[in-house]
């Protein structure tokens, strides 16, 4: 019986043709002639005027963090439903993360709990699409304009994804996306940040090279980073780029039949179709078991390892990561829903090369699991 796992892309467009082009052409490094191809394409599809390709999303937070200046004495608001990335920039930047909760049925932040944590030292929302449903966009802009905050859209998860028909990554000062394998569009590593801001995609790029100088290259007034994309990788981007209506398609296909098959399954939290303001896109499909069901995510992930079938877990509360309690950060903090959805929820094989037959070998294996 064949391994199913959580993820496998599909390479089948004209990502070899690029490549080989590269590879004709000797252009393999950030110089060529495919990273600012695939910045300005990927830039004009979320209706942004600037793309600046990195080598993964979690230096994109990183290099946004730091283009804006926050640091220092800087409160920056976030969900503590998210990958790690998110937080670490933050607090590497010297600055403090200040966690709210999450919303049982979309997984993403509760914008209800936002305002509570505004301080004078807030400077900055750090907004985290989750798994396939974009955060509710309306309260956090109001928000924002009324205590004067930078918004950073972390659209990792959301590429063709938009909120009430605007795409996510046209949101905030600056938003950035991953492109690993299990993103909609990958690069095999990569990231990209956006914005409207001539000035800060100036400041990213500097941050991104090095902050080289255009007269004085090795004469440095901050401190950059080597976050450059290779022309390889981008040749991979602009090829997947081609067929991502094709790839949100086919998310789609993957959600709504795994939602027909797992339905009548008891004790099992489905991904929400969709809100009042998207459709699903099912960046993973996410499981979480209700209470009544007398065991945690890690055993049904186990039982489902031995019917061959690849499986990840939730994020880790950020409040709960004992990196961070080591040093001090998010002490008595409690978000109740983000501590049982890490506990409780996991994601099936949701990759762009799954097929229906393989959708159906999951769902038979979670049915058993769950008897
Ligand atoms: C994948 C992901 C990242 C990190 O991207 P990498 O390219 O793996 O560094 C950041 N934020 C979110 C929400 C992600 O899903």
């Amino acid at each position: 019986m064949n391994f199913i796992p959580v993820n496998e892309p599909l390479l089948d467009g004209n990502e070899k043709k690029y490549l080989n082009e590269c590879i004709d052409t000797g252009w393999i490094s950030s110089e060529g002639p495919f990273v600012k191809q695939f910045e300005e394409q990927f830039a004009a599809r979320v209706g942004r005027k600037h793309g600046i390709a990195v080598s993964n999303g979690s230096v994109a937070l990183d290099a946004a963090v730091a283009a804006l200046k926050i640091g220092q004495g800087d409160e920056v608001i976030l969900p503590t439903f998210t990958i790690m990335s998110c937080a670490a920039a933050i607090v590497r930047a010297g600055a403090v993360p200040v966690v709210v909760d999450c919303d049982p049925h979309t997984w993403n932040m509760d914008v209800s709990q936002i305002e509570a944590k505004i301080t004078p030292k807030t400077k900055a929302i750090m907004v985290v699409h989750i798994y396939g449903l974009p955060v509710d966009m309306d309260p956090i802009l109001a928000l924002a304009d009324k205590y004067g905050l930078q918004i950073i859209e972390d659209a990792a998860e959301m590429h063709g994804q938009t909120y009430k028909g605007r795409p996510c990554g046209s949101f905030g000062a600056i938003s950035t996306f991953s492109f690993y394998p299990n993103k909609h569009v990958t690069t095999g590593e990569g990231g990209m940040l956006v914005t409207d801001d001539e000035h800060l995609a100036e400041r990213c790029r500097s941050l991104r090279n090095l902050c080289f100088q255009p007269q004085k290259r090795f004469v440095h007034e901050e401190l950059g980073w080597n976050f450059r994309m290779t022309n390889l990788q981008a040749a991979l981007g602009v090829a997947q780029l081609e067929r991502l209506d094709e790839f949100v398609v086919r998310k789609r296909h993957i959600g709504k039949r795994y939602t027909e098959l797992l339905s009548d399954i008891p004790g099992l939290q489905l991904p929400l179709p969709q809100t009042d303001y998207a459709d699903n896109i099912y960046w993973v499909y996410g499981l979480v078991l209700k209470d009544e069901v007398p065991f945690d995510a890690e055993e049904a992930m186990l039982r489902l390892k031995k019917h061959q079938i690849g499986t990840r877990p939730f994020f880790w509360a950020m409040h709960e990561q004992p990196v961070f309690q080591k040093m001090g950060l998010f002490a008595g903090e409690s978000c109740p829903v983000a501590e049982r959805i890490a506990r409780r929820g996991f994601y099936i094989p949701s990759g762009m090369a799954l097929t229906d037959e393989q959708m159906d070998k999951v769902a038979f294996a979670v049915r058993e699991v769950m008897k």
